[in-house]
């Protein structure tokens, strides 16, 4: 977050106050009865949330549970560059339950590329150990899964492989943040190649031919779940209303942050915990545009034939600086390329069972 266009990181504080943490608990929980709701996910994030201390981390989850009550399941998840992940945390993480996520960018080479310390020495090895104590120790349990940011520089089957060595129960591999205006590395807008398809297609077929499922990668089932007519749980693909708001350390309450690659100010509300109920949030403009599904999409998403499961792409990734959000993805020819694969590779996959079957 602190290299996308949106720097409001710069005027909030560094950990959040425990008095905003108590009032996000509470608003929480009143959001939790307005609704009658039995379950809900409270995600750690940053920056880097391991450096908000253990201390902070062991009351915010707490103050969450205490307040939602012992009929609401409060489901938590951290994610962590891995680096500051340490014998005191996973013991935390194991008494309250805390699934944790690390980000892992493929091998040595390739997860130095951008993962480094000020000093230019890559984490690697750090984050190696640190899933070393996660992945096949006393706190399995725990690991929730790996989360790759694609570079296309890296060959996308060594980068799998890499990933699979720490025997991750879950994968998410991420669309660098990019817009019309600032594109994706590689991607030139408008440009029909497809470069993240091309590499996302390797691996989905280094996965999908496996003799037997070695881990799952979110993407590509949520693509495949949508493609047999369900609704998506990410907001990567698919029509599904967005169900995530971020509470700021300073109490802001802001849409995802993954608007914070638009432009400076994106996430915006005008809410906080102190005032507002998360509800005065569904009539901002911007969050009802991505409630409505495809009523919300550019005119070529409207017409397009795979719009239901491809949905325009991350809500980010559409924007263009004077046109807003009415644009298809910047990743448009790879999204649409992807999916046709994976649909092929479905239909491929069935034909080959019942042939087998006779
Ligand atoms: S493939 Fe392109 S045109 Fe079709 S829904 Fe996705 S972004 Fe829109």
């Amino acid at each position: 977050m602190y290299e996308l266009a949106d720097q409001t990181w710069r005027l909030r504080p560094r950990r959040m106050p425990w008095a905003i943490a108590d009032q996000a608990a509470t608003r929480i929980a009143e959001h939790i009865h307005a609704h009658s709701l039995a379950h809900v996910t409270l995600i750690l994030h940053g920056g880097e949330p391991l450096l908000a201390g253990p201390d902070l981390i062991a009351h915010v989850v707490t103050a969450v549970r205490e307040a939602a009550g012992p009929r609401v399941r409060v489901d938590v998840s951290l994610q962590t560059n891995g680096v500051g992940l340490d014998a005191e945390y996973l013991r935390l993480f194991d008494t309250l339950n805390i699934r944790v996520g690390v980000s892992l960018d493929g091998d040595a080479a390739a997860h130095d590329r951008h993962r480094r310390y000020r000093n230019g020495r890559g984490s690697y090895p750090a984050v190696v150990a640190a899933l070393e104590r996660l992945a096949a120790g006393p706190y399995r349990h725990v690991f929730g899964g790996l989360l790759c940011t694609i570079d296309v520089r890296n060959d996308p089957v060594a980068t799998y492989e890499a990933l699979l060595q720490v025997n991750p129960p879950m994968i998410d591999l991420l669309l660098p943040h990019g817009t019309w205006t600032t594109p994706p590395p590689e991607r030139v807008p408008g440009s029909p190649k497809t470069p993240y398809a091309d590499w996302l297609i390797a691996v989905f077929d280094r996965w999908f031919d496996a003799p037997r499922q070695e881990t799952r990668i979110r993407l590509f089932e949520e693509i495949m779940y949508l493609l047999v007519g369900g609704a998506s749980a990410t907001e990567a693909v698919g029509l599904s209303p967005v169900s995530v708001l971020v509470i700021e350390t300073d109490g802001s309450i802001e849409q995802s942050d993954m608007l914070k690659s638009a432009y400076h100010g994106a996430p915006w509300t005008g809410l906080h915990v102190t005032r507002d109920p998360f509800d005065a949030a569904l009539l901002l403009p911007s969050v009802v545009a991505r409630q409505i599904g495809v009523k919300a999409l550019a005119t070529e998403c409207r017409s397009c034939r795979i719009r239901q499961v491809c949905g325009g792409g991350l809500y980010p990734h559409r924007y263009r600086s004077g046109s807003g959000f009415a644009n298809p993805s910047v990743y448009c020819p790879d999204l649409f390329r992807l999916i046709t694969h994976i649909r092929q590779a479905m239909v491929a996959g069935i034909a080959t069972r019942v042939a087998g079957r006779r």
